[in-house]
């Protein structure tokens, strides 16, 4: 994933990643890309020295000469504690010779700037300007689990949110192609490279969902149908889930917001699936989902048109309030196993391994 970004070779710290440049490296697409990485609170560009009192002094003198401050304070961390100053002395050594040489006040607790010395084992670093990352845990330290992804709005943003917590995610998208355009798909699949830069190698599964809805109008009054159709997709989902050793569902889902988004109906869905079903997006409200939206910069690509093959054979008014005994009594008539194995066999799967180098912001 670091190819082209100038990087020259990775080091663990104790508590830190050093990062290494080439001469040539391009510091704005490095940090743009950084900025994508889960695991990161944040970052900094750093200098590193020689590990002396003097070197260091030297390098903190030059980097406040660079800037205009009126208060300033240094933040020494001591990794290595043969150093021959403890932090403080040094933060007392090199502030005096700051502030000597800039006529700044240290200021402790509100320093307009920090200059963070951060000692270790055979090196000292050195920084100013500390950049708030993505926060969150590294992708894959937290198993996998399976999201339905719509091309709409809110589950893009669930996915988001569920892989900030170190989740790797399988993407599994269902289409009514060819009685719906294609546009959900192609949708999906740009919203599913988009999220890739998050995660190394990412899975897309594509299954064709008509039969089964077909299947499910003929025997299903139009209020109930979006719910029988929710029942498949879990079943499928969790097919995929288990083939892929993923240990939960993931679903954009939201308490209220659509009808089909009751609590009675959340039950029905939740009762044909053994996973659990994770719906990050619960108790959010529709806006914060759209800034959310526009913050990860899915929201323009969820609002290109398509159609939606969830009210595809669904006139008038969805139930709110689904009583489980009716559906069970619709899906008798279906055979079930058939249609899920049907939809499995059908599923087109594609690897989506994004390109820093396709990086632009
Ligand atoms: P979204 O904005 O994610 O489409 P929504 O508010 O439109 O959500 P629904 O359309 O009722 O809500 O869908 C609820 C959830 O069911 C979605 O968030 C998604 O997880 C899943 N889902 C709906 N349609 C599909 C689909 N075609 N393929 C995969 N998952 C779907
Ligand atoms: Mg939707």
């Amino acid at each position: 994933a670091s190819d082209g970004l100038g990087i020259e070779e990775v080091r663990l710290l104790r508590g830190r990643i050093l990062i290494l440049l080439h001469p040539d490296c391009q510091p704005d697409k490095l940090v743009a890309v950084l900025k994508t990485v889960f695991g990161i609170a944040y970052f900094a560009p750093a200098y590193r020295v020689q590990q002396t009192p003097q070197a260091i002094a030297e390098k903190a003198l030059a980097l406040a000469k660079q800037r205009s401050f009126a208060s300033f304070r240094i933040a020494t961390r001591r990794a290595n504690k043969s150093f021959p100053m403890n932090s403080v002395e040094l933060n007392t050594h090199v502030g005096e010779l700051v502030r000597q040489a800039t006529g700044a006040r240290v200021d402790l607790k509100k320093a307009e700037l920090t200059i963070a010395i951060e000692i270790f084992d055979s090196e000292a670093l050195l920084y100013c300007d500390k950049i708030i990352g993505a926060g969150g845990l590294p992708v894959g330290v937290s198993n996998t689990a399976v999201v339905l992804l719509s091309s709409g709005i809110d589950s893009p943003v669930a996915a988001y949110k569920i892989m900030r917590r170190g989740v790797s995610l399988v993407f599994v998208h269902f289409h009514s192609v060819p009685m719906t355009s294609a546009a959900s798909v192609e949708n999906t699949k740009k919203l599913v490279a988009h999220l890739s830069r998050h995660q190394k190698k990412v899975k897309l599964i594509v299954v064709p969902f008509l039969e089964t809805q077909q299947h499910i109008t003929s025997v299903t009054p139009p209020s109930y149908r979006v719910l029988l159709y929710r029942r498949m997709m879990m079943r499928i989902a969790e097919k995929f889930a288990f083939k892929n050793k993923a240990k939960a569902l993931v679903t954009g889902e939201n308490v209220g917001q659509v009808a089909s988004q009751t609590l009675p109906n959340m039950l029905a869905i939740n009762e044909v699936v053994s996973l659990p079903v994770l719906r990050p997006l619960a108790g959010d409200d529709k806006q914060d989902i759209i800034a959310f939206a526009e913050k990860i910069g899915t929201f323009p690509i969820s609002i290109q048109p398509y159609d939606d093959c969830c009210s595809l054979f669904v006139p008038g008014n969805p139930e709110t309030s689904a009583k489980l005994d009716r559906i069970v009594d619709y899906e008798k008539n279906l055979d079930i196993e058939q249609l899920v194995s049907k939809a499995v066999a059908g599923a087109e799967t594609m690897i989506y391994a994004h390109d820093r180098k396709d990086d632009t912001e």
